[in-house]
């Protein structure tokens, strides 16, 4: 098990014991085949063979995500059986990181000259917060260029921004109906699968039943409502998704602020509501927010509203609005767009975010991975831009390349998680020539 656990964090493992010692036992490996090796801190380390001025970097990650419950197997024993593979990692990224590792072990072993340095560089904590892979690069300089085998053939040369935009809302509300509450939402990069209100009003809970069983009957819905000591309760169901791509989920919090729009809300909770209601449903091309922009090569911006906090007594109510933009989009402009909007009393970005990440596909580089996989798979090659973000956008020559083929099933981050042994097999095979194609 390698997955980040803060609770057993200490100065030596600073992520918990499962990173530090896959890191090591790679490394391990690594000097056992004659690569000279680094641990940076045992947070990120690398394996590296030969010289130049240049240096191509290939990142995979050793950490993995916990391996949660309805395992048919046990995680971290890996099983084959009918030529899969199953255990916590095989997919991202023990599996592809190790296919890649042997591509390299193949170049090495064959003795071929090799006129740039590579460095295979693994990190700890890619499903947080990239902590080991932010220390190599703030201690060691930047690679020219390179690949993370950590996503899928034939390869993701761009990676739309990230960023989350909060606008604010006070609270006080009283009208003949008065929103005490309004939550949804676990995480901004996720639609949200339910949303919940309390209110109160000049309505029978019967009465509002019966609105509610109109409107989940005509809507993609589902709800409940009850009551206590005069205060209505009521939940509406959708379907959750990832927020990368909004238009594939059911956005229970837009639906609960259309249904509620009906009733005669005043003050600040109308102006919540109606914003919800009337901009923000189903706006997942931010259309009617005003945001919407589609480059040439990197497509359309999405926004997912994924999390909504609102109660009468605060002065301080939001609504999170996560966006992945493509190039020709800047967060200033989205921040000052979303200012147009009326209602807000403010808006506010995440510190944290990602800037767009594009490499055009007449990058040699590109042409030369595109071309080393149509020549091992017989299969077409052609760019893939994606709103994830994956290590290769740390390198401004910088790629994501398998390991994950055509029709793959992608069980990553799940239960039975597995992969095929031929396709490791495959992707090993691309990956020592691509690497040979790189730096003869
Ligand atoms: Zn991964
Ligand atoms: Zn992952």
């Amino acid at each position: 098990p390698s997955f980040r656990d803060d609770s057993q964090a200490t100065d030596d493992a600073p992520l918990g014991p499962g990173p530090k010692q896959a890191l090591t036992t790679f490394l391990a490996i690594a000097e056992r085949d004659g690569f000279k090796t680094k641990n940076i801190d045992n947070l990120v380390g690398y394996a590296e063979i030969g010289e130049g001025d240049e240096t191509l970097a290939i990142l995979a990650h050793v950490d993995e995500m916990p391996a949660g419950n309805g395992w048919d197997t046990d995680p971290f024993e890996p099983t084959i059986k009918d030529g899969k593979m199953y255990a916590r990692g095989v997919s991202d990224d023990k599996g592809p990181g190790m296919a890649a590792y042997y591509g390299l072990k193949i170049v090495k072993e064959l003795g071929l000259k090799l006129n740039k340095k590579i460095r295979f560089i693994v990190g700890t904590d890619e499903e947080s917060n990239w902590t080991g892979m932010k220390r190599y690069f703030e201690v060691e300089p930047a690679p020219t260029l390179g690949f993370s085998p950590d996503a899928m053939f034939p390869l993701i040369n761009g990676e739309k921004g990230n960023i989350t935009a909060y606008l604010h809302f006070e609270g006080q509300n009283d009208g003949d109906f008065s929103l005490v509450s309004f939550n949804g939402g676990l995480r901004e990069n996720m639609v949200p699968e339910s949303a919940s209100a309390d209110f109160t009003g000049p309505i029978t809970l019967k009465e509002l039943e019966a609105k509610l069983a109109d409107f989940v009957s005509e809507q993609e819905v589902t709800g409940q409502v009850t009551e206590e000591a005069g205060v209505f309760h009521v939940t509406i169901h959708g379907k959750s998704a990832h927020g990368m791509m909004p238009q594939n989920g059911i956005n229970g919090a837009t639906y609960l602020a259309l249904f509620l729009s009906q009733f005669d809300f005043q003050g600040n909770a109308k102006t919540y509501l109606d914003i919800i209601a009337e901009t923000l449903h189903k706006d997942f091309f931010a259309e009617k927010t005003g945001l919407a922009y589609t480059d040439p090569k990197m497509g359309e911006l999405t926004m997912n509203a994924g999390v909504f906090n609102f109660s009468k007594e605060s002065e301080e109510n939001t609504i999170a609005l996560n966006f992945r933009y493509p190039q020709g989009v800047d967060t200033d402009s989205i921040k000052a767009d979303l200012e147009k909007l009326e209602g807000p009393k403010a808006v506010s970005l995440s510190e944290h975010g990602h800037v767009p990440h594009y490499v055009p596909v007449d990058d040699p580089m590109v042409e030369t991975l595109l071309s080393v996989y149509e020549k091992q798979t017989g299969l077409k090659g052609h760019e893939q831009i994606i709103g994830g973000g994956t290590f290769g956008r740390l390198l401004k020559r910088g790629v994501a390349y398998g390991a994950m083929f055509p029709g793959y099933v992608n069980t990553m981050h799940q239960a039975n998680e597995f992969t095929e042994v031929e396709d490791l097999y495959r992707a090993a095979a691309i990956y020592a020539e691509a690497i040979y194609e790189l730096i003869k």
